[in-house]
C-alpha cells in the first residue's frame, strides 16, 4: 500500500483524462492477473489505506475549485469501474476449489485428545498410592472458616505459627466472631477437622486439593498450590506406622531404591513432628546440584496427631452427642501427613520453575501427553 500517489500537475480536462485512462488501466491489469479479490478490493477501497481514497485526498487537496466537479465525477466513474470488477471477480467459479473438489486422500484434521494436567497426574499418583494402602478420598472447601483452618488445629488466635502461613482473609468479617471469620484455606488440614467431626475412628483419609496463601509469586512459590494431605486414626497407631507408611509410599512414588530419613520438626498440629527426606533420586544419594550436594530431598512433614486436636474435635462432637468419646486419645492416636504435589511434580520431571504448571503454554503442556 505504500505505493507513490501519481501526481496531477494539472486541471484541465486532456489531463484530467489522461490521468484517469492511467488509473484505469491500473485497475483492468490487476483485475486480470489478481488471484485473491478481497487483496484487490482493500487495495483500492480500503477505508483507510485504499488507492481511492488517498488518490482522491491529494488531488482534491489542492484542485482548483471549478475542476472538484470533473474530479468528483470521474472518480465515481473509476470507482464504479473497481466494484464493477469486483461484481465480475464474485460471479466467476473460484477457480482452483472448483476444479479440484473435495481431495479425501488429504490427511484431515488432526485433533489432539486431551491430557490430565502434569499437576493432576501427580496429584492423582499420590492419591492412588494410598489407596492402594486403603486410604479413602476426603474433600473440603477453598474458603473455610477460622476455626477448621487454624483454631481446631491447635493455632490459638494470635499464635505465632499463624505468621509462617501469610493467609489471604475474605474482606467485611470483622463482625463476626473470631472462630466463624472466613479465609481462604492455606493447607488441606481443615479436611482432618471436618471429616474427624463427621467420623468415628477407625479412619483413612487422604486429602488432595488447592490451597492459598499470600506468598510472592517466585521459580518456587505460588500463592496458589496444591497438597495432598493424609490422616489415619485408628487405636494402636505407632509412630513405626506412619514412618512405615510414608516410606512405602515414596518407594511406590519414586522407586523401591529410595531411602527415606525423619527429622525433628515443629507442626502445631502434630507432635512428635517431623520433615521427611528421601534420597536423592538424580544421584541416588551421591550428592549433585539438585540436592545441593547433600544426598537428601526434603519432601513432606508429618507427625503424630496432637492430643490437642482430639479435643477440639471431641468439643465440636459433644455439641451433637454429649456422651462423645470417640476421639479420646487414652483409646486412640493417629498420624497425619502433607505434601506439596507442585514440589513432587517438579522433581519428578526435572522442572526448576513452578509458574510452567499455570502458564497454559502447549510447548510445556504436551511434553506430557
Ligand atoms: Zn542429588
Amino acid at each position: 500500500m505504500n505505493e507513490t500517489i501519481p501526481q496531477l500537475l494539472s486541471y484541465d480536462d486532456p489531463s484530467l483524462e489522461a490521468a484517469f485512462a492511467t488509473l484505469a488501466d491500473e485497475v483492468r491489469t490487476e483485475t486480470s492477473s489478481q488471484r485473491d479479490a478481497e487483496v484487490f478490493r482493500l487495495r483500492w477501497l480500503g477505508r483507510k489505506q485504499g488507492r481511492l481514497k488517498l488518490i482522491s485526498e491529494a488531488w482534491l487537496k489542492s484542485a482548483p475549485a471549478e475542476a472538484r466537479k470533473p474530479l468528483g465525477i470521474r472518480f465515481n466513474q473509476l470507482k464504479q469501474q473497481i466494484e464493477a470488477a469486483l461484481v465480475a471477480a464474485a460471479a466467476a467459479p473460484p477457480v482452483t476449489s472448483a476444479k479440484a473438489g473435495i481431495d479425501i486422500t488429504l490427511p484431515g484434521m488432526v485433533r489432539a485428545p486431551g491430557i490430565p494436567h502434569p499437576l493432576l497426574k501427580t496429584m492423582q499418583e499420590i492419591v492412588s498410592v494410598f489407596h492402594d494402602l486403603g486410604y479413602s478420598t476426603a474433600l473440603g472447601p477453598q474458603v473455610e472458616t477460622d476455626f477448621y483452618n487454624f483454631e481446631a488445629l491447635n493455632f490459638p488466635p494470635n499464635h505465632p505459627a499463624r505468621d509462617t502461613q501469610d493467609t489471604l482473609v475474605l474482606a467485611n468479617q470483622q463482625a463476626k466472631p473470631s472462630r466463624d471469620r472466613l479465609l481462604m484455606r492455606t493447607h488441606t488440614s481443615p479436611v482432618q477437622i471436618r471429616s474427624m467431626i463427621a467420623q468415628a475412628p477407625p479412619i483413612r483419609i487422604v486429602v488432595p486439593g488447592k490451597v492459598h496463601r499470600n506468598d510472592a509469586a517466585d521459580a518456587t512459590h505460588s500463592p496458589v498450590f496444591h497438597q495432598v494431605e493424609g490422616l489415619c486414626v485408628d487405636t494402636n497407631i505407632t509412630f513405626s506406622d506412619l514412618k512405615g507408611t510414608l516410606d512405602y509410599a515414596m518407594k511406590a512414588l519414586f522407586g523401591s531404591g529410595v531411602k527415606t530419613r525423619f527429622f525433628p520438626s515443629f507442626f502445631p498440629f502434630t507432635e512428635p513432628s517431623a520433615d521427611v527426606q528421601i534420597s536423592c533420586i538424580f544421584c541416588a544419594g551421591m550428592g549433585c546440584r539438585k540436592c545441593k550436594q547433600s544426598g537428601w530431598i526434603e519432601l513432606l512433614g508429618c507427625g503424630m496427631v496432637d492430643p490437642a486436636v482430639f479435643a477440639s474435635v471431641t468439643e465440636e462432637r459433644r455439641k451433637l452427642d454429649p456422651a462423645d468419646d470417640a476421639y479420646n486419645p487414652a483409646k486412640v492416636t493417629g498420624f497425619a501427613f502433607g505434601m506439596g504435589v507442585e514440589r513432587i511434580a517438579m522433581i519428578q520431571h526435572g522442572i526448576s520453575e513452578i509458574g510452567h504448571f499455570y502458564s497454559g503454554d502447549m510447548r510445556f503442556l504436551e511434553q506430557f501427553a
